[in-house]
């Protein structure tokens, strides 16, 4: 049921009122109070209330905070013993999914996860006495998170143009109005919920962004947009460039002068070249940067997706919170003038398509055969990321479908070529 992001599918398919029901009559057996919330698609309501109705039975008090955004709901968790968001982040609009944070923000750990599972799959709910059944009532929790983030970050001195693309989503609520707050001139961009996604797939990805960057640069203004329920931010620059993620990941990493950063094994060498921090490199998925950060005390985490955690706000991913940090940062810096100094090392992503059990079995041969590189490090947390001098290697099965994944990085585009052929050739030759 759980994968590394919640439970996620497709709606009255894998995602039924069935199910939510039982997750809920689950953590109603475990916890005892417990925050909801939901994103603004056709399914949410109709899965939320399904899940109400478990929880209640089983003898949980129920906060409903309605339509958020998933860091308002882990950022409100820090109250109850769980929040629980409906939402499937940048899926499309046939998707949704129950998301479990607990109160520092970060999602419940795997071991949680299959607690859950277990209640569900052996029947273990409890349900209660009639006069024992949770209490429910509904709250307003936007205000607060917004009140959090100003008292945290502060407003801006200087003028500042932003546009906001909210990609119909559960930011449309509380972005622009907190970045207006800062001080910023705010122009909205498909800031009307819907759970359709008219404008776009809510996924921010560049090519779900033509309209944003053609706004910012026919208005000067600089662009943020996110995913469908806010745990991701990207920019876009004043002349209508997507920036990079793994750049802005060096910027905020400066920024908040991190001492030790923990970034996913997939993540650009420009990170480690660049960033004056130790970097901890970690298994792919938010949940996995939180527990890093966690157990080493870390200042930053983020994935290249868009994913930005600050521990010392919340150890969930907070797109929102990321947005005023980069609106403060711009403020005081020229941000896109250092950006342009990073440099591009060129990087190609590719898969192999094979069964599981054919990859279970060519694993330890691709090890054997990637050893024999000439390396300087090998991390095996995730896959195998093998780097050199100049370069990087990463091997990893997916956990979603039936193949094996490769991303080469290098700084000359020769090199990297010519280690993709090399990698693409063995890894096929193991799975003989
Ligand atoms: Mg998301």
């Amino acid at each position: 049921m759980f994968g590394t992001s919640g439970i996620r599918g497709v709606v009255n398919k894998e995602i039924t009122p069935e199910l939510a029901l039982k997750v809920g009559e689950a953590c109603g057996s475990i916890y005892e109070k417990v925050v909801v919330g939901n994103d603004p698609r056709t399914s949410s309501l109709m899965i939320k209330n399904a899940l109400i109705s478990g929880l209640l039975a089983c003898g949980a008090d129920v906060v409903d905070i309605g339509f958020v955004s998933t860091p308002t709901l882990a950022y409100s968790a820090k109250k109850y013993d769980v929040g629980m968001m409906i939402t499937a982040s940048h899926n499309p609009s046939q998707y949704n999914g129950i998301k479990i944070f607990k109160r520092d923000g970060s999602g419940i750990p795997l071991k949680e996860a299959r607690r859950i599972e277990e209640i569900v799959r052996e029947n273990k709910k409890r349900y209660v006495n009639w006069d024992e059944i949770g209490e429910y009532k509904k709250e307003e929790a936007t205000g607060e998170h917004i009140n959090g983030i100003l008292g945290d970050i502060g407003g801006i001195k200087n003028e500042m143009r932003v546009v906001v693309d909210c990609s119909n989503g559960a930011t449309s609520t509380i972005t622009p109005y907190l970045l207006r707050k800062m001080g910023c001139k705010v122009i909205t961009l498909n800031a009307q919920p819907d759970g359709y996604f008219p404008a776009h797939n809510p996924e921010p990805v560049e090519e779900n962004l033509q309209q944003l960057k053609s706004m910012c640069g026919a208005e000067d203004a600089i662009g943020i947009a996110h995913d469908c329920d806010g745990d991701r931010m990207v920019v876009v620059s004043n002349n209508g460039n997507y920036i990079e993620n793994d750049k802005l990941i060096v910027m905020f990493a400066k920024y908040v002068n991190a001492r030790k950063i923990v970034v996913p094994v997939d993540s650009s060498m420009v990170i480690d070249d660049y960033v004056d921090a130790e970097v901890i490199k970690t298994r792919v998925g938010d949940i996995f940067i939180s527990e890093m950060l966690k157990e080493i005390k870390g200042d930053f985490g983020a994935e290249a997706s868009g994913t930005w955690i600050f521990p010392s706000f919340s150890y969930c991913p907070d797109g929102i919170y990321a947005a005023a940090k980069f609106v403060k940062m711009t403020d005081e810096m020229d941000v896109f003038e250092e950006i342009r100094e990073l440099p591009s090392y060129p990087l190609k992503r590719g898969s192999i398509m094979a069964d599981r059990d054919k990859i279970k079995e060519a694993l330890s041969k691709i090890e054997e055969e990637i050893k024999k590189l000439d390396f300087v490090k090998l991390i095996d947390v995730d896959g195998l990321r093998v780097e050199m001098e100049d370069a990087w290697v990463l091997i990893r099965p997916s956990g979603t479908e039936p193949k094996i994944r490769i991303t080469v990085e290098a700084k000359e585009k020769n090199c990297m070529e010519e280690l993709w052929n090399d990698v693409f050739n063995m890894v096929k030759r193991c799975l003989k």
